[in-house]
């Protein structure tokens, strides 16, 4: 068990289950993408360890690039998604894969295809190494999942609590 500021947490998915999601993933990306030079968008920060570790995996020609948006105060989403770092890259006529560690509500992939809308990107998908199902209220069709969850509140692996616990390398829960 584990203390970050005023929560406790415990042990939740390993190393090797991380690792396996991950490559997971990136068997279907490689099939998917093969020969066609898509653009990485991560979404900073939560999903800076998942982007390094996926990307290394793609076997093609592609490019990386990252935005970064914030919704989440504390263990709950604020609902208003914000960008604080915005695209620094033309994406018009590119295929984007979208980087995230962890869809939850689906309030932050609504904001990003809002951007990617006026971007007039050829085709994107998203690609999450989280997925929680019973908190998702979007349409939006999430194509690459690493592992689905339920509705906890989780730590480590790029995701924080308060700034603390991305450099965990396996996912801890909140202790009840
Ligand atoms: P959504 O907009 O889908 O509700 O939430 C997306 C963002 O909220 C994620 O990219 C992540 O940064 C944060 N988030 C959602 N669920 C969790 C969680 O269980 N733990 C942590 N640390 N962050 C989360
Ligand atoms: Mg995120
Ligand atoms: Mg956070």
């Amino acid at each position: 068990m584990i203390q970050l500021h005023d929560l406790q947490f415990e042990p939740f998915i390993s190393e090797a289950e991380i690792e396996e999601a991950i490559a997971k993933v990136a068997i279907s990306l490689n099939e998917e993408y093969k020969g066609q030079n898509p653009v990485f968008v991560g979404v900073l920060n939560g999903a800076f360890m998942f982007a390094s570790d996926v990307i290394k995996r793609f076997e093609g020609d592609c490019e990386v690039s990252f935005v970064k948006l914030g919704s989440y105060e504390g263990t709950s989403t604020t609902g208003t998604v914000k960008t604080l770092v915005g695209l620094n890259q033309k994406l018009k006529g590119r295929k984007v894969i979208i980087l995230e560690d962890i869809v939850d509500t689906g309030n932050t992939l609504e904001e990003i295809n809002r951007i990617l809308e006026i971007e007039e990107v050829a085709d994107y998908q998203v690609a999450t190494l989280f997925f929680k199902p019973e908190a998702y209220k979007k349409d939006f069709e999430i194509k690459f999942k690493g592992l689905e969850i339920p509705n906890k509140f989780i730590v480590g692996y790029g995701l924080d609590y308060d700034g603390l616990g991305r450099n965990l390398t396996q996912v801890y829960k909140r202790k009840e």
